[in-house]
């Protein structure tokens, strides 16, 4: 599943091809929109929040429409690819969900997870919810850290997914913040005892990483990109211990649902109950 940061360079690129252009194309092949065309229209903006995506559209003087936008997720597979208006495309037409194209680029969304068009003005109801961003221009860290603490009995493994109290973290992040934090992803909300710190761990990874073609959470010149993810079995980097695996997720329809930690390092928060066995 993307993390934050894929959204947000997304977004970068859609900005450079299509923002302040008219679009030429205008395709949406998902039933719902199939007969809309937005063609004339001047793309305004293009924005990430948490994981979600929005392209933000201005009709023709001509037209008298609200401004609109085109809000989709990347969900598992999904990616906008930017190209060459008339080059060829590097995915499989069918998988196409969206085309939007002005004289110089095309950009097509693949295999969208979600895909929908609505009135600006109504954003608020489909990202409303989500919690702070650490890549946003708003980005409140005692917000996130409020909301997170608002079920204190939730392991911390889940929280950190739950987009409603931070949004943008997918399971690479949740299990390198908790490493780099010495936080067992079990541990209790309630529990973790420097939850700012934890926080602010977050947004420097995503940060550091949000214009990097290729993510890396243990320094721009480590030979292993990440402290934990991926890792169950390999020599934990700080204390040369076994790395560990452990399904969590909160939905058991989610793939990629193993969060990955060092037991000797993370240790120190886990419930009598869970560090016995
Ligand atoms: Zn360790």
């Amino acid at each position: 599943m993307p993390e934050g940061d894929t959204v947000f360079r997304t977004a970068r690129r859609l900005e450079a091809a299509l923002v302040g252009k008219r679009l030429s194309v205008s395709d949406f092949r998902v039933p719902e929109h199939s007969t809309l065309s937005i063609v004339d229209w001047l793309v305004e903006s293009v924005v990430s929040r948490g994981k979600h995506l929005l392209i933000r559209v201005n009709p023709p003087a001509k037209v008298a429409a609200p401004p609109l936008s085109i809000h989709s997720h990347l969900l598992m597979d999904g990616h906008w690819d930017v190209y060459a208006t008339g080059e060829r495309w590097r995915t499989p037409a069918f998988k196409a969900r969206a085309v939007l194209g002005n004289p110089a680029f095309t950009a097509v969304g693949f295999e969208l997870g979600f895909l929908q068009v609505l009135r600006t003005a109504d954003e608020v109801e489909v990202i409303g919810h989500l919690g702070p961003d650490p890549l946003g221009h708003s980005w409140d860290p005692a917000e996130a850290v409020r909301r997170l603490r608002l079920n204190p009995d939730r392991p911390i493994g889940l929280a950190l997914l739950d987009q409603r109290l931070i949004s943008g973290l997918g399971n690479i992040y949740r299990s390198e913040v908790l490493f780099v934090t010495r936080v067992h992803p079990l541990t209790a909300v309630g529990d973790v005892e420097d939850l700012a710190h934890l926080v602010d761990i977050a947004h420097r990874l995503l940060q550091a990483n949000k214009d990097r073609a290729r993510r890396v959470t243990t320094g721009t010149d480590g030979v292993d990109r990440y402290w934990v993810y991926g890792r169950a079995g390999q020599p934990c980097m700080r204390c040369g211990g076994p790395l560990s695996k452990e399904s969590l997720a909160e939905s058991p329809r989610s793939a990629e649902r193993d969060v990955y930690f060092c037991p000797s390092c993370q240790s120190a928060d886990v419930p009598a109950s869970e560090a016995t066995h």
